[in-house]
């Protein structure tokens, strides 16, 4: 039982520790006196603060219904701009001889608005795209216009790509070909001798430094891209051949997303900055020296070598990389290359959050014990009765022991046929009853018996939430990955409650059931109990990276609802951009299915209603209607 008195004393700075929401905000996310989460973007400013509740009766008197994710155009101006000047501090005071220059990795996000906004607020850096298929280097030519910012290409290329990328050379982009194979080397040649432009080449590097993490098959001996040393060696040798040497002109390597270890992160630049010197010893041009993305995010706050953390700062980590290329350079006599990193996870997955309601709840609760049973009751069910009354502090490992010996044996009976329905719900109910019981009498002990430990977390409510995990968070699904999620409002209130979550697609994988926690993973939420009146609403956070296009239509859940966000220096805020979600019709004809036929096929069926009596006229118009209505319906549930 809750304490009456620890529930007035609550406080939104408990909230905020129990949530650890200062840790892994960064800086753009707090609680506020009122029990609102905020939304705090200028990391200079803390004074202006957005209320997240506010944003979402704003939301809705708009129309726009729950789900919705929220992109907050501030944070990612900021996250390009932190990136950039943590870069120049460390290059300032370290006195590196050449530049920094950013690319994005179009596949973590590749929604428009996403690029669009990177190469308007990343233009001051001539921040630059990375692209890894044909697609994504359209996207890349459309949207970037600045000749200064890199264009990587990395990924298979045909002969369209190639030429393609060769014409953008000659029209004056700053675009790299990075050999991914060494055959692809032929046939950029070919193309070049063919339009007779002359490519800026790449060579994407095998390291043998393994980093540790939940992505770690990027890097390493066995990586499925790139070129180990015997092959670099090879594409020196074809290029002084054919008299394009000085074509090549980067390195790059990529080891892995969400590397939570700065040792591994050091390890790879010095190895990749020898086999920089190398080429140059051969030759090569050279000048740029790329290290891919990897640079980590935080989730949990716990600033952890733990796969959903990091170890290091942002600038740590850029310290770390200028000194490593010095260091290693230097010795060799070899110029500082241009640095280029494709971080994309860092830039975006701050950015968005995705904020839905709570529909219902479902509590493991059993009925008080009967104060006596019924004449004919079954030995073995009058045996767990008496288990239950005689339980207490001393015995609750004893008694669960005996408690789920009755139960099996009880289902064993009731199998068999010689125990009714009725009788199994009696002995169910005091199982649960027990359980329930033992799991309050753990709490007062110092040291819980290690088979206990999971038992309070086994009791958890069910929070029935509105939104799709594999639509809007398939990494937690996919691969066990950890975001921060907290209940937005009602922070001035004590969480009196311990939830997973599960999600609307009648899944049983579409659930929520690992949390962050600061030392290991918590298997419940903490949240409130649910109010009569009032929607309970709940974020994802840092969801920006990765979610959005890896999502799927699962059960038929489609987009959500998106809304993009300024806010002013004063703390006012403009909803810049609203993209509706899918309607039912849209992921219907996403499978293929024609929903003018779908009207039409169910109109015959109504109309034959009609003509067999079962519905008058009438009854076919309103039933029509409820279906066309259903057709341009959001897919989540609405109120
Ligand atoms: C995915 C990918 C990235 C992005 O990595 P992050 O860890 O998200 O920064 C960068 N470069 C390449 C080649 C990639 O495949």
């Amino acid at each position: 039982m809750v304490k009456k008195d620890a529930l007035e004393r609550w406080t939104v700075e408990q909230s905020a520790e129990l949530y650890n929401i200062r840790n892994w905000g960064a800086g753009y996310f707090d609680v506020a006196r009122d029990g609102h989460v905020v939304i705090t973007p200028f990391l200079d400013n803390k004074k202006v603060r957005v209320s997240i509740p506010k944003i979402i009766k704003g939301l809705r008197e708009r129309g726009l219904d729950m789900p919705v994710l929220l992109r907050v155009e501030n944070i990612l101006d900021s996250q390009i701009s932190l990136l950039h000047e943590s870069f120049r501090t460390a290059m300032d005071r370290l006195e590196y001889k050449n530049v920094f220059r950013g690319v994005y990795p179009i596949k973590v996000n590749q929604q428009e608005q996403v690029v669009e906004e990177i190469t308007r607020y990343g233009g001051k850096y001539h921040h630059g795209l990375e692209a890894g298929s044909k697609a994504e280097l359209i996207a890349a030519l459309s949207m970037l216009r600045d000749p200064e910012a890199c264009l990587i290409c990395n990924g298979y290329k045909d002969e369209e790509f190639i030429d393609l990328g060769l014409y953008a050379r000659k029209m004056g982009y700053n675009i790299f070909f990075v050999l991914e194979m060494p055959s692809e080397l032929e046939l950029i040649l070919e193309r070049s001798e063919a339009l007779g432009i002359e490519p800026l080449l790449g060579a994407r590097m095998k390291l043998a430094a393994k980093a540790g993490g939940h992505w770690t098959e990027s890097g390493g001996d066995r990586s499925i891209f790139g070129l180990d040393t015997a092959q670099l060696v090879q594409v020196v040798d074809r290029l002084k051949a054919g008299d394009k040497l000085h074509c090549l002109r980067l390195l790059h390597y990529h080891l892995g997303s969400q590397i939570p270890n700065i040792r591994d992160i050091r390890t790879a630049v010095y190895e990749a900055c020898r086999v920089y010197a190398g080429l140059v010893d051969e030759g090569a041009t050279m000048g740029y020296l790329d290290l891919g993305g990897g640079l980590a995010v935080d989730y949990d706050g716990s600033h952890t070598n733990y796969s959903n953390s990091r170890n290091y700062t942002l600038d740590e980590y850029c310290a770390d990389v200028v000194e490593a290329v010095m260091q290693t350079l230097d010795e060799r006599g070899v110029d500082h290359p241009v640095i280029i990193t494709e971080s994309g996870r860092a830039l975006v997955a701050y950015y968005s959050v995705l904020l839905f309601n709570i529909l219902d709840t479902a509590r493991f609760e059993a009925l008080p014990l009967p104060p006596a049973l019924p004449e004919d009751t079954p030995t073995i069910i009058e045996n767990l009765y008496e288990a239950a009354k005689s339980m207490s502090v001393r015995n609750v490992q004893e008694s669960l022991n005996d408690a789920i010996y009755y139960r099996d044996e009880t289902r064993a009976l009731f199998r068999h046929g010689h125990i009714t329905l009725r009788q199994r719900a009696l002995a169910e109910n005091i199982f649960w009853h027990m359980v329930i019981q033992a799991a309050l009498h753990l709490k007062q002990l110092k040291q819980v018996p290690p088979e206990l430990e999971d038992l309070e977390d086994s009791l958890s409510d069910v929070y029935y939430a509105n939104m799709s995990v594999f639509q809007s968070v398939p990494d937690s699904w996919a691969i066990g990955h950890i975001f921060p999620i907290m209940p937005v409002h009602r922070l001035d209130e004590m969480p009196t409650r311990r939830a997973i979550l599960a999600d609307i697609t009648c899944d049983c994988d579409g659930k929520i059931d690992r949390f962050i926690d600061q030392h290991a993973v918590a298997k419940a939420l903490p949240v409130h109990e649910l109010k009569d009146s009032e929607e309970y609403y709940l974020g994802v956070f840092l969801v920006g990276a990765y979610q959005e296009t890896l999502g799927d239509l699962h059960n038929l859940m489609g987009d959500t609802n998106v809304v993009s966000l300024r806010i002013h220096e004063d703390g006012s805020f403009d909803f810049v951009r609203e993209i509706e979600g899918d309607a039912v019709g849209d992921v219907l004809s996403y499978v293929e299915f024609n929903p003018k036929k779908l009207s039409s096929k169910f109109r015959e069926t109504a109309e034959k209603a009609v003509r067999e009596g079962l519905i008058s006229a009438r009854e076919r118009r309103e039933i029509m209607r409820a279906f066309e209505d259903g057709m341009r319906g959001y897919t989540y549930f609405e109120r």
